[in-house]
């Protein structure tokens, strides 16, 4: 259990079908998703529908984002490889991989020990090599900011400040903006210049609350 066989293979290009039919249309981000073995951050108990275009739960109560929202928010960067990238909610590692795979240097928080104890584990155990803090998203990654993208993977009520100024001119924060017991906008904030900052709603999505606490909860 847990290779990546013929069968994860063929359920893998079923899963990149559905994605393109519903608008996905980066082949960066589809051809990172039809290499990254998404069986592998699942539990076992749900290995058999890892291909599903769906979010599962995952330890600590959180999800695993369905595939969708992890290409909706890959392909919303408008990035190319080699631009760097910091991901708010490391969770299980899946949309970090899908990062890494899409040639971006990629730098993701999580909160949560058990889960950045798992993801620190596995993805390097998959040969995905990226820079993964324990610590507080709010605050981003000062130390290796600025970034050309920033995609923060659980539901914020608002913008973090601290965000905005770890982007680089030109780079886009990607953020589902929105309290927890409704769906949230999914919004792109583009940096035009040092103090200027230009926002767009993409639609709406469901996450996990982003927690001010660390080493609290779950
Ligand atoms: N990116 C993941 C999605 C994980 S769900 C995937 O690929 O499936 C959202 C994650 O955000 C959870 O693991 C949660 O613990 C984490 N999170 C919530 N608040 C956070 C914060 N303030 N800083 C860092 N991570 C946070």
């Amino acid at each position: 259990m847990g290779n990546d066989t013929h069968k994860h293979k063929g359920q893998r290009q079923q899963l990149i079908d559905a994605l393109r039919a519903k608008e996905i249309h980066d082949e960066l981000v589809l051809k990172a998703m039809n290499a990254v073995p998404r069986h592998r951050f699942l539990d076992s108990s749900f290995e058999a529908f890892a291909y599903r275009d769906a979010a599962f739960p995952i330890r600590a109560d959180q999800t695993i984002s369905q595939p969708y929202t992890v290409a909706f928010q890959s392909q919303s960067l408008r990035l190319k490889p080699g631009a760097k990238v910091l991901e708010i909610g490391t969770g299980c590692g899946y949309q970090a991989a899908v990062l890494v795979e899409m040639g971006f240097k990629v730098f993701s928080i999580e909160r949560q020990k058990s889960l950045f104890d798992f993801a620190k584990l596995l993805l390097p155990k998959l040969g995905y090599r990226l820079h993964q803090k324990f610590g507080d998203g709010y605050l981003g990654m000062p130390t290796f900011a600025p970034f050309d993208g920033i995609i923060v993977t659980a539901a914020a009520p608002s913008v973090p400040q601290a965000l905005l100024e770890q982007l680089a001119i030109g780079g886009a924060l990607i953020i589902p903006i929105g309290e927890d017991t409704e769906d949230q906008v999914m919004h792109r904030i583009t940096r035009s210049d040092e103090s200027k900052w230009e926002r767009e709603s993409l639609g709406l999505f469901r996450f996990v609350p982003m927690l001010k606490d660390v080493n609290r909860g779950g």
